[in-house]
């Protein structure tokens, strides 16, 4: 039907040859065709032509109210706020159809009142606003610098991050590694759906979170759904957690350890063994090597892979078969004279598991003991993002240069579990 007078945002009602539909124009260049997000969330694309008719049922207003942070409530204890992006930060937009990241920081309050009823949030940081995709170790070093402001201020309890889920689990290791004799909660929290969604579960997340930054445990952790209902989260040790889902608002497990505690909306039930707080002020551990590499082996790679990484890094982590081997003493394809090669000039070589949950174990096939041999460092049952972040952390320091891999093999911030829990 030609002559529509729709603009992107405005809400409309169609009349097709079968159905009537209702949903919110989207921008759109293609003009033959009319983009409509629908009430259930999805978007459809419709011919003009097959529309016989259509009114806007609601028109699209830009919305230009001025938000503020709330007044502080006496009676509630303080936690401070570090804002990062991710979609915990993003909210829809009417006119593209897809999630777009808040602009301001009390458009942030505005969104999530329930915190304000939990906590007292003293201050907000927003160090910088992005995915988490695009970030590096400089924004793992000014995500730290933000949380030891707050953690150094007297008056607040603890500090929550919110940030994006895709690689939160790098920045909530190498926050442990920063932090090593932490002082109070450090709690990352996330969204996997936007708060204007019906499903979001960005609202729970953050009042757990807040109580968790409440609580008495000195541990970088993460707060998340530990359920696909909107019931409750789990507080998950910073350095065992990891992102297990692409869409399910419980996407974060704890690998190879118990989750530290049970988490509601207005309690915290401890499931296991945490630092406690501590008075006093915490300074960061900020180092951090670029030059190190997380690899995944899959069979035929071929081992020249190593020329390349030793020449521009100092270290690599290699995801290796379930126990952690590689092909050595293969016909065809063996590792060996290469690893040993480069691992002699002073180029680090650790193993963690393809299996994700579980151990390496260098002993049980004779593979293993040539690895061993050649100098690779065999990592227990460290996550490999975590073993990824402690190895950069590690060569960050140069005094540990002589002991990269007692350091990598010491436990500092429970990345390894000597017993692993039955799950
Ligand atoms: N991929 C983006 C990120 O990790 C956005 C998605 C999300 O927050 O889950 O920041």
């Amino acid at each position: 039907m030609a002559g529509l007078n729709f603009s992107p945002g405005d809400k409309v009602r169609l009349r097709l040859a079968l159905k009537e539909l209702d949903g919110v124009v989207l921008e759109n260049a293609q003009s033959e065709v009319l983009l409509l997000k629908l009430d259930s969330g999805y978007n459809v694309g419709i011919p003009k032509e097959n529309i016989l008719a259509g009114r806007v049922l609601k028109k699209f207003v830009e919305d230009k109210k001025k938000f503020f942070l709330p007044k502080p409530d006496k009676k509630l204890k303080s936690i401070g706020l570090v804002v990062t992006g991710g979609t915990i930060a993003s909210k829809l937009d009417a006119r593209t159809g897809g999630v777009a990241p808040l602009t301001d920081v009390s458009e942030f309050a505005n969104f999530y009142p329930e915190i304000f009823k939990i906590a007292n949030v003293k201050k907000i940081v927003v160090p910088f606003m992005t995915a988490s995709e695009s970030m590096s170790s400089e924004h793992w070093l000014k995500i730290g610098n933000s949380v030891e402001e707050l953690l150094n201020d007297s008056e607040i309890e603890g500090v929550v991050v919110t940030h994006g889920t895709d690689f939160l689990h790098y920045t909530s290791a190498v926050l442990s590694f920063f932090f090593v004799n932490l002082n109070k909660p450090v709690v990352l929290t996330y969204a996997q759906r936007s708060v204007d969604r019906a499903s979001s579960d960005a609202n729970l997340n953050l009042q757990c979170a807040a109580q968790m930054a409440l609580s008495n445990c000195a541990e970088v952790v993460l707060v998340g759904h530990g359920s696909t209902n909107d019931d409750f989260c789990f507080a998950i040790r910073g350095t065992k957690v990891r992102k297990l889902h692409t869409s399910r608002r419980d996407a974060f497990k704890s690998v190879n350890d118990k989750p530290i505690a049970k988490v509601f909306s207005d309690k915290v039930e401890f499931i296991s063994g945490y630092n406690v707080k501590h008075e006093g002020k915490v300074r960061g551990d900020f180092s951090f090597n670029d030059k190190v590499a997380l690899v995944k082996f899959y069979p035929g790679q071929d081992s020249s892979i190593l020329d390349f990484y030793a020449l521009k890094y100092k270290g690599i982590i290699i995801e290796g078969s379930g126990l952690g081997h590689l092909p050595v003493g293969e016909q065809g394809n063996d590792w060996s004279l290469k690893l040993k090669k480069h691992i002699r000039n002073g180029f680090v070589v650790c193993i963690t598991s393809q299996c994700i949950f579980g151990r390496v174990d260098p002993f049980v096939y004779s593979n293993g003991r040539k690895l061993l041999d050649a100098g690779v460092v065999f990592l227990e049952d460290m996550l490999a993002e975590t073993a990824f972040v402690k190895l950069g952390w590690i060569l960050g320091h140069y005094g540990w240069k002589k002991n990269v891999k007692e350091k990598m093999l010491e436990n500092l911030a429970g990345e390894i579990n000597e017993k692993l829990p039955i799950m």
